[in-house]
């Protein structure tokens, strides 16, 4: 291990936060048969640590765990659940800093991003907890005189999380947050590549009086936790995010016992500059939608469409700017691009840019691996894109911005729309009456208007078409766990 690692690694231990054991119901446990998986640091390939890989028997144990614990927790009132979220936020804020080293740590994103990822990721806990205390019922109208009907909201029993590594912090408090505000108690299950954040979060549940079971992880052989969260009765709510393939899948698996189901899929965020931009403003928001998270994000600019007049002009700009982003280690001063996940992901950008060179897209910038090696790749841009091409139609997940040019403003929505994806789109333009057109024909569920990457507890986030279904934050985002009862009581006259 680095020094730099070491030095992380001991301040971890000291406050009981470096965990590689599973949590079932409020004990770290080792996988059964005593199997182990080893998480590496992205930026250097070194291991951090060996942690429990599980499987199927470990997951159902955490089921019945979490079963045991709703039947105390959904009857805890909503003040005294809220309390408890409360006091996870306090913590959880804290030790940002420590939790953002983990985070760089095992998914290489520029330090001060991973602290940021942990503050408005606890931002969720505090949201709602103060949310616990407002679900609300209804009283409706009656339709007979001597009948009264009214609608309880439940939580809707033992949920099972699954999350991927580009936040492992911020995915995990998004799904936790609002499940245990409405009484629900939660299996999670965190990606093998950053299982270590999840893991000292849950430590930190546990400080903060989250009772034992309400709150479990398991982590390892991702099918096979996956098949057994699908399979039990017990288990009646998925909320998943990663990608599209596996969200289908868990669609169809959850079909079998009919549970609820929430999934936040793949983007291919259309970033679109008219002519008529504040170009500024654009620039910079493209900037950062772009490169936020060294392009791993779902709702990162997967395409910028820029309209003709300003494209030449565009582009120049734009370059210049991303000549200066600074490539290195996470932990080292000014970086603003951290390595990709792992070598699978270069490969995926790298067979992207082939195919779009070799159907006549020219590279601007980048193209290729950074000197740095390992998993780091160059800030890239490539224009002459044509949304026919690959990379123009999957998400790309790393730093290359493809451009297309467009004439017209139906133009420009037509290239917007023209996916399977719905999650997040921008759009740049000074003329008032074109952004509440534009606004309203884009396909997707998040839309920035002169406003680049944006998310926040209350605002809801989710996606149309193959990016998802539901809401995650906000008060839509509650309903998720919820199931609604209504009541007829009868003899009343
Ligand atoms: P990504 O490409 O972002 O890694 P994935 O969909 O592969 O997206 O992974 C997201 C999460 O889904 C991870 O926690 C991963 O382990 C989990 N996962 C992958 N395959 C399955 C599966 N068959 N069943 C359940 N979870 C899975």
């Amino acid at each position: 291990m680095s020094m730099e690692t070491e030095n992380v690694v001991a301040r971890l231990k000291s406050s009981g936060l470096f965990r590689t054991k599973g949590l079932i119901g409020g004990k770290w446990i080792d996988a059964y048969d005593g199997k182990t998986i080893e998480v590496y640091n992205p930026a250097n390939g070194e291991v951090i640590a060996s942690v429990a890989c599980m499987g199927e028997r470990e997951t159902k144990d955490s089921i019945a765990s979490a079963y045991t614990a709703f039947s105390h927790w959904s009857k805890l009132t909503a003040a005294e659940r809220s309390t408890r979220l409360r006091k996870w936020y306090n913590l959880l804020i804290e030790h940002k800093e420590e939790l953002g080293q983990l985070i760089t740590l095992e998914q290489g994103k520029p330090l001060k991003e991973a602290i940021m990822e942990v503050v408005s990721g606890a931002g969720h806990v505090e949201f709602f907890a103060e949310e616990a205390k407002r679900v609300y019922g209804d009283i409706l109208p009656s339709p007979q005189p001597d009948r009264r009907l009214f609608v309880l909201k439940q939580p809707v029993g033992v949920v099972g999380a699954i999350t991927p590594w580009n936040f492992p912090f911020a995915m995990i408090t998004r799904k936790v947050a609002p499940a245990l505000a409405c009484g629900c108690t939660v299996v999670i299950k965190p990606s093998e590549l950053t299982p270590l954040t999840a893991l000292a979060a849950a430590e930190l549940a546990l400080q903060s009086g989250i009772p034992p079971g309400v709150l479990n992880v398991v982590m390892g052989d991702a099918p096979k936790i996956g098949n057994a969260l699908l399979e039990s009765p017990q288990v009646r709510k998925i909320t998943f995010t990663g990608s599209t393939a596996v969200g289908k899948k868990l669609m169809v698996g959850a079909a079998e016992t009919v549970k609820k189901v929430s999934l936040e899929l793949g983007g291919n965020a259309p970033f679109v500059i008219f002519d008529d931009a504040d170009l500024e403003a654009a620039l910079k928001a493209s900037l950062a939608t772009k490169f936020f998270n060294t392009g791993q994000t779902c709702i990162c600019a997967n395409r910028l469409l820029v309209q003709e007049g300003i494209y030449d002009k565009f582009i120049n700009a734009f370059s210049n700017a991303v000549k200066s982003l600074k490539v290195g280690n996470g932990f080292s001063e000014g970086v603003a691009q951290g390595p990709l996940i792992n070598e699978a992901a270069v490969q995926k950008v790298e067979s992207l840019v082939q195919d779009a060179t070799s159907k006549g897209a020219k590279v601007i910038l980048g193209g290729k691996r950074h000197n740095l090696g390992f998993t780091f790749y160059e800030p890239t841009i490539i224009s002459d894109v044509k949304n026919e091409m690959l990379i123009a139609r999957q998400e790309i997940f790393g730093p290359v911005t493809p451009i297309i040019r467009f004439k017209t403003e139906e133009e420009a929505i037509q290239i917007a729309n023209d996916t399977e994806s719905g999650l997040a789109a921008y759009l740049f333009t000074n003329n008032i009456q074109r952004s509440w057109r534009v606004c309203e024909a884009l396909e997707y569920g998040i839309v920035g208007v002169n406003e680049g990457v944006f998310a926040s507890p209350g605002a809801p986030f989710g996606g149309f078409k193959q990016s998802g279904l539901g809401r995650e934050s906000s008060k839509y985002g509650l309903d998720e766990y919820l199931e609604i009862k209504c009541v007829c009581m009868g003899n009343m006259g």
